[in-house]
């Protein structure tokens, strides 16, 4: 233990609620007291997009950068991510022709949202999407020619790199950081913020190094003591890109009674409320924690995030999903997550208990909107499953066929009269005509919603900067990316979190590097 405890003021009562999970002290410390094992400029926490983007940008303005991530493996939930990354603007919406503003873009976000979103960070993101999008260009990303229409968005926006992986940019971003001089190292958590002795700024972190994550998902983080603490002086900021915690299976239960365990996830293991919870102990403000999304395309044929939604792309848009009790649609295919996911679990749960799983299902020509590779793995993992013909598919999950005949008649009609009466969906074009569900063999899949996104997180403005619950900035705290609450509202727009992380996570390196130059 190298800092003098008599020196912390132990601040015990800001700890309330759930904050108080695996409860312990914030550090408030005199400087001359502390031994610091190492000093930097900027530190970032978590090496996802956030963190990636933070690290590019800070190591570009000249500062001796830090990157930290708990886990074995760097990345977090970007490098499991599908890659896609909307922005106004592309090379792809340029070449189809497609008509697009940033004013549309805010537009959508804040509909899904439900209104709820922060205004100015969502016009931050839609007028810098394209910057980030060059950015990343700039430094090793390859994007494909592909222009993908996702729920919810008004035009088709949704670019991917090379494959349909969020690594792919993640990956190439910390080789240039690291290429360029900066410092990455996995298996180091973060447990805390030392605070000058006015309580008010941030001038270092407390972390344990070789730290072992434990992958039990109905553990608390707080309850895991391994590792040996450090302390890490920082002389600009520390940019917190920790991501969301939809895998922390208790806390979020507590925030929402509805998220119970038996609810399956698309995250990855480390995206737990820990950073969170300490950053709340250290009277950050938070908004919008009880907003926990459900992705509406997941599996129950399969663990976790799986291949079902890169097949529910084209599913959603050139097919329908059909409640299996009856052959009949229940939803808007491609209205926002939040609407879809409510009306499957609207539907989901028989009365005496049994559960059913709505169908989801395309033809062989609205099948072709995703890779033929995308398909054939989802059959082979028998997630997707492939029909001849319509009255094979009824049989197989026991869907009346004539309720399905006709929904798929109605269905058709509604594309040759480019309206849909039932459900008001819009109809896309694929490569010049709309797919009605016509040519067998016919691709469908068994739908249910997984917990996938935390709209909820810390309070920051358009610099990045962290606010305390006396709405004040705290000196020294940036943050960006999913541990951020704000620019998603209620409910997250499909291929929005890419641009949001990379954006803030730029703008969050800058801020901590304008406070550098300030300081010294
Ligand atoms: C399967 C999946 C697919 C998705 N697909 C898309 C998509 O195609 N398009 C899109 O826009 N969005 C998508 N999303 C959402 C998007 O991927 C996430 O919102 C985004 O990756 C969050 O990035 P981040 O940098 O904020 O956090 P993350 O990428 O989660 O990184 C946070 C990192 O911080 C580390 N960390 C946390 N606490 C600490 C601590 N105390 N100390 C040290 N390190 C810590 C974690 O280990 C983690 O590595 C998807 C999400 C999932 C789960």
């Amino acid at each position: 233990m190298k800092i003098s405890r008599r020196n912390f003021v132990k601040n015990s009562t800001i700890l309330s609620g759930i904050a108080m999970m695996g409860m312990k002290t914030n550090l408030f410390a005199n400087e001359e007291d502390i031994q610091w094992d190492e000093e930097w400029d900027v530190i970032v926490a978590g090496s996802g997009f956030a963190g990636s983007a933070a690290l590019c940008q800070a190591i570009d303005l000249g500062a001796k950068t830090l990157m930290i991530d708990k886990m074995p493996v760097l990345g977090g939930n970007s490098a499991i991510n599908g890659g896609a990354f909307s922005i106004v603007g592309s090379p792809q919406q340029e070449k189809r022709g497609i008509k697009d503003s940033h004013e549309l873009y805010v537009k959508d976000i804040f509909k899904a949202g439900l209104g709820l979103n922060q205004r100015e960070l969502v016009e931050v993101i839609a007028k810098n999407g394209y910057e980030a999008y060059k950015f990343t260009t700039k430094r090793g990303v390859f994007y494909r020619d592909n222009l993908g229409h996702f729920g919810g968005h008004s035009v088709p926006r949704t670019i991917w790199p090379a494959i349909n992986s969020g690594g792919k940019i993640t990956l190439p971003l910390q080789a240039y950081g690291k290429k360029n001089g900066a410092t990455i190292r996995t298996r180091v958590i973060l447990d805390d913020l030392i605070f000058d002795k006015s309580g008010k700024k941030v001038i270092g972190i407390k972390v344990r190094e070789n730290y072992k994550f434990s992958f039990d998902p109905m553990s608390n983080e707080e309850d895991n003591k391994s590792g040996i603490t450090k302390y890490y002086k920082i002389n600009g900021g520390i940019v917190m890109a920790t991501g969301g915690f939809a895998y922390d299976v208790n806390f979020r239960q507590k925030l929402d009674p509805k998220l119970t365990p038996d609810l399956d996830c698309t995250n990855h293991y480390g995206a737990t409320g820990y950073a969170l919870r300490m950053m709340m102990r250290n009277n950050v403000k938070t908004r919008d924690l009880g907003w926990v999304q459900l992705g509406p395309w997941g599996s129950p044929d399969e663990k976790g995030f799986g291949i079902s939604p890169v097949f529910a792309i084209p599913a959603f848009a050139y097919g329908v999903m059909v409640d299996a009790r009856t052959g009949k649609r229940f939803v808007n295919e491609l209205a926002d997550r939040k609407v879809r996911a409510d009306a499957i679990l609207n539907i989901h749960e028989n009365p005496d208990g049994s559960l059913t799983h709505p169908i989801v299902f395309c033809d062989s020509v609205g099948a072709t909107g995703t890779r033929k590779e995308n398909v054939y793995r989802g059959i082979h993992k028998k997630v997707i499953r492939k029909f001849d013909t319509l009255k094979e598919l009824a049989n197989f999950y026991k869907i009346p066929y004539e309720g399905l005949k006709k929904t798929v008649d109605d269905y058709n009609k509604y594309v040759k009269n480019g309206k849909d009466e039932e459900m008001d969906k819009p109809f896309f074009k694929l490569r010049g005509k709309t797919p009605d569900i016509s040519k067998p063999p016919y691709y469908a899949f068994r739908a249910i919603p997984k917990v996938h996104h935390t709209m909820g997180g810390v309070v920051i403005d358009t610099e990045a900067r962290v606010y305390g619950k006396d709405d004040k900035v705290i000196e020294g705290l940036f943050a960006a990316g999913e541990a951020v609450g704000g620019p998603h509202g209620a409910s997250r727009l499909g291929s929005c979190a890419v641009p949001d992380c990379l954006v803030f996570g730029r703008i969050a390196a800058k801020s901590a590097v304008k406070l550098l130059k300030q300081r010294v």
